[in-house]
């Protein structure tokens, strides 16, 4: 037996002899090693395991709705390989000019009537400037009136910009790490991960709750999903929502002709996440639309219990409503309260 497969099966041993491990305190020193054993469990012990974890936490029968659109859409000057908002690429979205705070609150109003509890907007910006921040402010403040959970995802923040948000009524704020440290380099040049971890510690000092997570199917390899678990599962607090996305392969961007991902790796990826960071709601987010419904069931049995709803994720498809309704009726799920 090679040391790696030694190390998953030894896990598997524990697990057994030590049930109460099952339901995985919460922990911030994740090792490599631990999260690797994790990935390399035979699947139906993965998922078992993923399972009791999250019946410890949370109603496995309740599933989070968010919605997100995009209040500033295309011209951004970063490099993200996978964004068709870059513009650096070209890949026919339109560039739209941030939205009225009325239209923004309208579009909320119509979010949670649709049973949104949370509602997400998004900025190509590399980072806000001063007076497109008070014009943000103003849509938080609106849509916090409604009494949703606001979340917005700008780019960098300062100190002050995230403490401004704060107090305009923001609750979450979104900002990926996208994938492993080592592997950053090759999918944006235009920031480094310190930039990242930067906004994230701004966000959490200000008393924002954090949204963060990545995406997988962009030619990275285990060791780099094992690499951004590490690094979100050992901040000092968990990101109360943690979104895996799978790369939508779009047309003009530099990950257009990427190989399709497993979809039982991506369901690999939820298990584990759910597993590092018991308490987070794990989102199903981009690349949903690709997705089977069978796809989709395994992610909620490894413990995803959020999705993004609505025909659109800022610029990519995502499933129709009535799809969403249909495979949450066939499972039995119900919209979290
Ligand atoms: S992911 Fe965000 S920062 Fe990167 S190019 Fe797209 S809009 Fe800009």
């Amino acid at each position: 037996m090679d040391a790696r497969h030694k190390a998953g099966h030894d896990e598997l041993r524990m697990m057994h002899q030590d049930p109460t491990k099952k339901l995985a305190p919460i922990r911030h020193d994740w090792s490599r090693a631990e999260l690797r054993a994790l990935f390399e469990l035979p699947f139906s012990e993965l998922i078992f395991r993923a399972q009791a974890v999250h019946r410890a936490h949370f109603n496995p029968r309740e599933v989070q709705i968010s919605t997100l659109i995009s209040i500033k859409t295309g011209g951004c000057p970063e490099d993200c390989a996978y964004c068709p908002q870059s513009a650096r690429y070209h890949t026919g979205v339109r560039v739209e000019k941030l939205m009225q705070a009325e239209t923004v609150v309208a579009e909320a109003r119509a979010a949670k009537a649709a049973g949104a509890s949370r509602f997400c907007m998004g900025a190509a910006w590399r980072e806000p400037k001063e007076r497109d921040l008070d014009a943000v402010c103003a849509m938080v403040t609106g849509v916090k009136a409604l009494g949703l959970e606001t979340c917005a995802t700008l780019g960098m923040l300062t100190q002050g910009q995230a403490r401004r948000l704060r107090e305009a009524g923001l609750d979450f704020y979104n900002h990926n790490l996208d994938t492993s440290p080592d592997y950053y380099g090759a999918i944006i040049t235009t920031r480094d991960y310190k930039d990242r971890l930067d906004t994230l510690a701004h966000v959490r000092d200000a008393g924002i709750a954090v949204c963060c997570g990545g995406i997988i199917g962009m030619g990275e390899d285990v060791e780099d999903r094992i690499g951004l678990i590490a690094v979100l599962a050992n901040l000092p607090t968990h990101p109360e929502s943690v979104p895996i996305n799978m790369l939508v392969r779009v047309e003009g961007t530099p990950l257009a002709s990427q190989r399709p991902l497993d979809p039982l790796d991506f369901v690999r990826m939820i298990a584990v996440a759910r597993i590092a960071m018991p308490c987070s709601m794990v989102r199903l987010s981009a690349g949903r639309e690709d997705m089977s419904d069978e796809t989709q069931a395994l992610c909620f049995l490894a413990g995803a219990n959020s999705i993004f709803y609505g025909p659109k994720l800022l610029t990519t498809a995502n499933p129709t409503r009535d799809r969403d309704m249909r495979l949450l009726d066939k499972l039995g799920l119900t919209p979290m309260g």
